[in-house]
Order: structure tokens, then sequence, then C-alpha cells
């Protein structure tokens, strides 16, 4: 692995500031695992808040000028990171299976994905366009500007280390913002790479900077500084009211993409293979660690036999393995802790009468790999039902009527993604109308783009990523009165 890893021309272990790899400032490094393995692929530099402050100064330091290019300049830069990073594709997958187990054809995809908000932004960056308003007094004149917001700290997960990072630095870099980003310690190479893909594209020293080790050690200086004008966090509900709490110090603006507990409900007259595609998607993609993942399943009573059937036949064929084996579409979870999550869940749901259909219990791969699993007769009070599993195990919840489907989809403090499925048009339009979530795929499970909003409501988070709209959370609109003419 080692002779793999020091093959690519972007592998790094030490963090990013200013343009120039460092080492944490008393030496201390952290272990990178493979979670397929158990084996340490890497030690990384373990930083904490000295390196953020310095990390913060570079950005504030190349925000006076990267501010300043023009939206061409900003624009052919992120297009040379976007060239980089796609002619470097399955060696980033690679680095991507390695560290975080997804299945590599997956974690191609991932890149792909990651890359399209780099091209996406590189393209919204020519068109931020400002507005002159009609005046009220023939003497003045009204002018409406965009500005970058300044120094944005972006913390980011572990299911997604390539993807949750260019979201959020597309728009912020097109905007004019400069970065300091704090990847997820489970899986910080892929961010790493990134950076250094970043700097060969000739991005400017301090426009992008990574720092990792003590998470909250690093929030802390983040959230701290009067410097970092915004925090865009994706991650656990938990930390996301904390970093929010913690903004209030220095009124930071803030995004959160926090997380989910979709609802994917099936109605009597689906198609059944659409819906049957759709939910494996919706569920299993990326093992069932994604925020937008199918968390209860709510089938209509007179097809729930039916599906539950075929939806299990499905689910016992899907493949486990390492993510570098052949064939494999489900990968190991993220750590013990993550199976360890699974376990309770699914034992307090079985405790309270549900029914395991398939699977149940670790896979006889053993590490943190665990067996695609259906239950039945899950009910919404079920922790399984109110907590996000956050790995590959389908509950299934019956209902009687639409109005019982989106009562049950709307009680929980979640709103992040649903799906619908169904053949009339009119019902499943009344019910994505009626679903208190951000995101409604109708008879279709995988709905994530660059050129749409991502993004929740309730305690789900705060403004969108991707698409037109994400670009708004980079900027600040300046008023301007021309008077007295
Ligand atoms: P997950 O369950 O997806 O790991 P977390 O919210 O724990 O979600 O982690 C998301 C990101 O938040 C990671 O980069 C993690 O290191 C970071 N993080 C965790 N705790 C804190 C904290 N107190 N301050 C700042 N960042 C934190």
């Amino acid at each position: 692995v080692a002779a793999k890893l020091n093959s690519y021309g972007f592998f790094r272990t030490q963090g990013f500031i200013g343009g120039k790899w460092v080492d944490a400032y008393d030496g201390k490094t952290i272990e990178v695992t493979n979670p397929a393995t158990g084996e340490v692929i890497a030690n990384i530099a373990c930083m904490g808040g000295k390196e953020a402050k310095d990390a913060i100064a570079s950005a504030y330091d190349a925000f006076r000028t990267w501010s300043k290019f023009t939206a061409s300049e900003r624009s052919k830069c992120l297009r040379k990171w976007y060239d980089l990073i796609i002619a470097n594709k399955e060696k980033l997958g690679e680095l991507i299976t390695l560290e975080q187990g997804k299945p590599l054809k997956e974690a191609i995809g991932e890149v792909s994905l990651g890359a399209s908000y780099l091209e996406f932004y590189a393209e919204e960056a020519k068109r931020i366009y400002g507005d002159i308003v009609p005046t009220t007094s023939a003497d003045r004149r009204l002018f409406l500007l965009k500005q970058p917001v300044g120094v944005v700290a972006a913390i980011t997960p572990w299911n997604f280390p390539f993807a949750m990072i260019t979201r959020k630095v597309g728009p912020a870099l097109a905007a004019g913002c400069t970065m300091v980003i704090k990847p997820s310690e489970l899986t910080p190479l892929t961010a790493l790479a990134a950076a250094e893909l970043a700097n060969q594209a000739g991005i400017p020293p301090g426009v992008v900077n990574v720092v990792m080790g003590n998470a909250p050690e690093i929030g802390d200086a983040l959230l701290a500084s009067h410097e970092v004008r915004k925090i865009t966090f994706t991650g656990s509900t938990a930390v996301g009211k904390k970093l929010m709490a913690g903004a209030a110090g220095t009124v930071k603006k803030v995004s959160l993409e926090l997380g989910g507990n979709a609802p994917c409900i099936i109605f009597d007259d689906a198609d059944i293979e659409v819906a049957i595609k759709g939910t494996l998607g919706a569920k299993f993609r990326n093992t069932g660690q994604t925020c937008i993942c199918a968390n209860r399943i709510l089938v209509q009573e007179g097809i729930y036999d039916k599906f539950a059937r075929a939806f299990s036949n499905a689910v016992n064929n899907l493949k486990v393995g390492d993510g570098f084996s052949e064939g494999a579409v489900l990968g190991p979870l993220i750590n013990e802790a993550a199976v360890q999550k699974v376990e309770t869940l699914l034992q307090d749901a079985v405790s309270k009468g549900a029914e395991v259909l398939v699977g149940g219990k670790r896979h006889g791969l053993g590490f943190t790999f665990y067996e695609p699993t259906v239950i039945s007769n899950v009910n919404n009070e079920m922790r399984i039902s109110r907590e996000e599993v956050f790995g590959p195990v389908a509950p299934l919840l019956r209902f009687k009527t639409e109005e019982e489907a989106i009562s049950i989809a709307n009680d929980t403090d979640a709103g992040l993604a649903a799906y619908v499925f169904g053949a009339n048009v009119q019902r499943t339009w009344r019910v994505a109308e009626a679903l208190e979530y951000g995101i409604v795929g109708i008879n279709e499970g995988l709905v994530s783009s660059e050129v749409t909003p991502h993004g929740g409501v309730k305690q789900s988070g705060l403004g969108r990523e991707g698409s037109k709209y994400g670009m708004d959370e980079y900027l600040e609109i300046k008023y301007v009165c021309l008077g007295n003419m």
C-alpha cells in the first residue's frame, strides 16, 4: 500500500498552510486506517489551535488578492483544478476506497460528482451579477453589489471525503472567498490530495488551507476568530448545533448540512421494480452511510408483503466486500463505533417487535463489515425510526392511507431528503408538497447533482449547496446609494 500511495503525485500527510506542507508544530501524528482491513495506511499531522490560527492568517492574507482576481481568472483556476482531478480520477477513487471503504466504482463516482461542483462553479463564477434598483428619488442611484463574505472555515465528514469538500470550496472560491478546511480525521488523505491538486493547478498560496488533528481545538480556534466570517459544516446534528452556538460569539454566517431521517414512501400502485431499484439506491448507497439515505421505508398495506419479499431478495443479493474486490457493492462501515450503533438500534427494534427478514448481524468478513439487512414490523416509536441508522439496515413500516404516510414521514425533527414511489401523479405530487423536507425524489432514489440545491429544513440544517443558490451562501449583498446627483 505504501508504495502505491507514494506513486501518486498527490499523496500528502502534512497540513497545508499558506501554500506549504507543514508538520504539526509539536510533531504529533495520528493514524489513518483502512476500514476494510484495519491496516494503518498513513500517519498524518495531528494539528491543533496554533496551526489553525496560522491557517486563518494565511487565508486572511490571501483573501486580499484572491478576491480581487477577475471572475474569469478565478474561473480558470477552478477549471484547471477540475481538469487535474479528472485526469487523476481513478487514483483519487483508490485513495477514497483505501481510507473510507466504499467500493471503487462508487469512489470514482464520488470523484466525478465532487469534480462536477468545481466545473459548475468555475462557470458560475462569471455570472455573479449585482442589481440596479429603480430609484426612489431623482437625485439618487441605487446599486446592489455582490461581494465575497471573506475567510470561510469548512468542516467536513468522512462519508464523502472528496465531494463534501468540493461542494463547499467550489462556490466559495468562485465567489472570491478563501478557505480553511478541517476534514474528518478518519479520511484526511483525500482532502490533502485535493489540496495538492489545487496547488498544482496554480491556485495561489493561502487560498486553500487544510488543518486536521484535534477537531474540537481546531473548531474552537475557527469559531473564536474574528477573521473567519463563515462556517460551513457537514456532519452530525450534535456537532452542528455546537458550531452554530459557537458562531454566535462573532456573529458568523453558518451553513449546516446535518443529519437526516429520510422516509421512503411506497404506495400500492408503485411500479414494484422501480420502487425496489430506487429504494436500494436510496438505502444502500455508501453502505447506508449518507445523510440522505432512506432511513424509514413506509410501505402501503396492499403491497407490503409483496414488496417485503421482493426487496428482501434483492438485498440478499447485494455483494459485500473489500472496496477493491470485484463486484462488491457494499463495503465496510467506517469504524467499530458505527457497527455498534447499528447493532444497538437493531436490538432495540427487535426487542420491541421488529422481525429480521434478511441479515441482522456482523458479516463473516469480520472487521466492520455488516450484513445487508431488512427488518419488518417497524414502527415510528422505535429508536431505529428516530435516529439515523447510518448503516445497511432497511426498516419497513406499514401504513394505510396517504394522510397516515405523510404524518409518519413528518414526525421527526429531521428534514433533509424524502422519497415517494407511486403511479398516481397527483398523489405523489400532493405528498411531495406536504413533506417537510428539503429534497424529494419521486420514483427516483438517487437525486444528488451539482445543478440542484442540496439542503434541509428543521434540524437538518441551514442553507443550500450546489446549484446557483449554493453561490449565495458565500456572498454578501452590499447596497450602495449614490446621492445628491
Ligand atoms: P460524523 O458522525 O459524520 O463523524 P461529526 O459531526 O462527528 O459527524 O463529524 C463531522 C466533522 O466535524 C468531522 O470533521 C469532525 O472531526 C468534526 N468535529 C467533531 N467534533 C467537533 C468539534 N467539537 N468542533 C469542530 N469540529 C468537530
